[in-house]
């Protein structure tokens, strides 16, 4: 079994799924997307990256399936108060060595914490399958409904994504629909009037959609890793995420804005 690489490990989050939770980021993704804030996720294999003390630190730590769930398990009592768990993401979680994965998340649910996982949904079926009877949920980071916009962004074309989704939804997991908004590209109403027609077409069923506006925190990140950031994106104005909240909770979906 290949122990996949960790590249983060961030407790007390609220970002990550409902209650407080336990993040683990696994390293490696299959995307490029242009706006990815954690480019120290996108690589499989550790890499060295300029720490605040000046010092190059490398980034990517490989973990025992025993060691993480003690981690979580220093937590548990946080979980059980606040309805929250431990969230799986990354990079890719789905991507990883599934062995693993699965392992570790099966641990963890036979001491009653729950696991969520984080994915663009562009990995094997084969994995989603395998996870399904031990995650209680998916954030599904749906990056574009038109499969040549996906490609142009994020560097590969999105059936695969869709069809994940659906597989999810059929096999009746609970999916948090997660979606990255830019102003100009994907925040018009057209846009989201499209991915709902989608969703409910194919009888997609949402627990949630968080709607996430772009941010430039993890610019200054590619400098330390030694890459260009070419990024020249803009958040949607707060009118605009407002709109695309009452359209969603119109067609019947629960909204947040925010992870
Ligand atoms: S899927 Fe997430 S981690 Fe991977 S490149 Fe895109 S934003 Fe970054």
């Amino acid at each position: 079994m290949q122990t996949p690489y960790i590249f983060n490990i961030q407790k007390f989050s609220t970002h990550d799924g409902p209650g407080i939770r336990t993040t683990f980021f696994f390293k490696g993704c299959p995307l490029q997307c242009m706006w990815c804030h954690n480019p120290e996720s996108q690589k499989y294999e550790p890499e060295y990256m300029v720490a605040k003390d000046g010092k190059n630190e490398l980034v990517g730590k490989q973990y025992s399936i025993k060691e993480l769930v003690k981690k979580a398990q220093s937590d548990q009592i946080f979980f059980d108060r606040s309805g929250g768990g431990v969230t799986f993401s990354g990079g890719e979680v789905m991507t990883q060595e599934i062995s693993y994965v699965e392992e570790l998340a099966k641990q963890l649910k036979k001491i009653g914490i729950s696991v969520l996982i984080d994915t663009c949904g562009i990995a094997p079926e084969s994995n989603f399958k395998k996870l399904l009877p031990y995650v209680d949920g998916f954030l599904y980071d749906l990056k574009f409904l038109d499969s040549q916009q996906h490609c142009k962004f994020t560097g590969a074309q999105n059936q695969l994504a869709l069809k994940n989704l659906q597989l999810i939804s059929d096999s009746g997991g609970a999916i948090y629909l997660r979606l990255l908004l830019l102003k100009r590209i994907n925040d018009d109403v057209p846009a989201m009037t499209n991915i709902i027609s989608w969703l409910k077409d194919n009888h997609i069923k949402i627990k949630r959609v968080d709607l996430l506006p772009y941010h430039n925190f993890g610019r200054d990140k590619y400098t330390k890793l030694g890459r260009i950031c070419t990024q020249n994106f803009e958040a949607p104005e707060k009118e605009c995420l407002e709109d695309l909240k009452k359209l969603l909770e119109g067609a019947g979906y629960f909204v947040k804005i925010g992870g």
